[in-house]
């Protein structure tokens, strides 16, 4: 007969999948949607905080991050796309990171296997969590300087210095970017120069670059889950310096959770949020994507969601 504890592990198991599962579908979902042009849906005003590239013929929203590049480099004030980065963020955290995010879907297939996964100190995670801020201020830095020195003669020796770089520093070397619009590109151009032969095949340094990047972080999405929302992501970055306001959180019940101290929430969590650590009463961590794996993981259901 089998004991209660693996009945309850097996229970346990089947919950967590479905959470995953649905996840997964709403992810599917928003992916389609986000592109449901090719359905002739038309577009829509809206940026979102997320990374949906520009190359995506039939996108109908936006990507918040290279809308506010553009619009500094064209000395416009970046109303729209920081409006929606501050009201997404206030009212859902980073929920659209776990949710919506087109790169969020690719890392959490990745590491859905039951590879070995990288074990990360929490001090070399938290000193790494501080380079995606870092990202974040030098992309905003270029555009800028760039925006203000074109007001000056020096601008346009400047903005020939940056080349490709000057009108959205970021999306030049965007892993989602290279997977969703260029990857693409190359595919069909490369097609295409079978039957014409490869002559007419350009193969750049830049796109080699950016393809070494797209390598590097799916590589690392196997081995740690969500590394480059983690360490890298400026967009991320970005949503995190609001969301720790945001209306959305969680609980956590201190007495139920003492009863089995087992720190599963912590373990099946893909952002290292130090769940135990945190304020019972309302977790809102800049890092937290609103995945719900902590609530799907916890065997007494302490964890809940908590909204304002
Ligand atoms: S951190 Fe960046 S890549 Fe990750 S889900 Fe959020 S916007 Fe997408
Ligand atoms: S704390 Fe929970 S909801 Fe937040 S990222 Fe971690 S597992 Fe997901």
């Amino acid at each position: 007969m089998k004991s209660l504890k693996s009945v309850m592990s097996v229970t346990l198991r089947s919950r967590f999948i479905i959470f995953e599962v649905v996840r997964r579908i709403m992810q599917f979902f928003f992916l389609i949607f986000l592109n449901s042009a090719i359905f002739g849906l038309s577009a829509i005003p809206l940026v979102l905080p997320i990374l949906l590239p520009s190359g995506l013929p039939y996108r109908i929203a936006g990507e918040a991050l290279s809308a506010i590049q553009k619009m500094i480099y064209d000395s416009v004030f970046p109303l729209l796309p920081l409006a929606s980065i501050i009201l997404f963020s206030v009212l859902t955290g980073r929920a659209l990171c776990g949710w919506v995010c087109p790169m969020g879907l690719i890392q959490d297939i990745l590491a859905a296997g039951e590879t070995r996964k990288f074990v990360i100190s929490p001090k070399t995670h938290k000193s790494l969590i501080g380079l995606k801020y870092f990202i974040l201020g030098l992309i905003l830095l270029i555009s800028v300087s760039l925006s203000l020195a074109q007001l000056s003669v020096a601008g346009r020796v400047y903005r020939e210095m940056l080349g490709l770089f000057a009108q959205a520093p970021f999306n030049v070397l965007s892993p989602s970017d290279t997977l969703f619009a260029a990857l693409p590109r190359l595919l069909s151009a490369i097609l295409i120069s079978i039957s014409l032969g490869f002559e007419y095949l350009t193969i750049t340094p830049l796109l080699i670059i950016r393809l070494v990047i797209l390598i590097a972080i799916l590589f690392l999405a196997v081995r740690i889950p969500r590394a480059w929302c983690r360490y890298v992501c400026p967009q991320g970055a970005f949503s995190a310096l609001i969301s720790r306001f945001s209306l959305l959180g969680l609980r956590r019940d201190i007495v139920r959770c003492r009863k089995v101290g087992c720190r599963m929430c912590e373990e099946k969590c893909p952002m290292n949020v130090p769940i135990l650590k945190l304020s019972a009463e309302k977790i809102t961590d800049p890092e937290c994507i609103y995945c719900l794996r902590c609530i799907a993981a916890c065997p007494v259901k302490a964890i809940k969601p908590k909204f304002p």
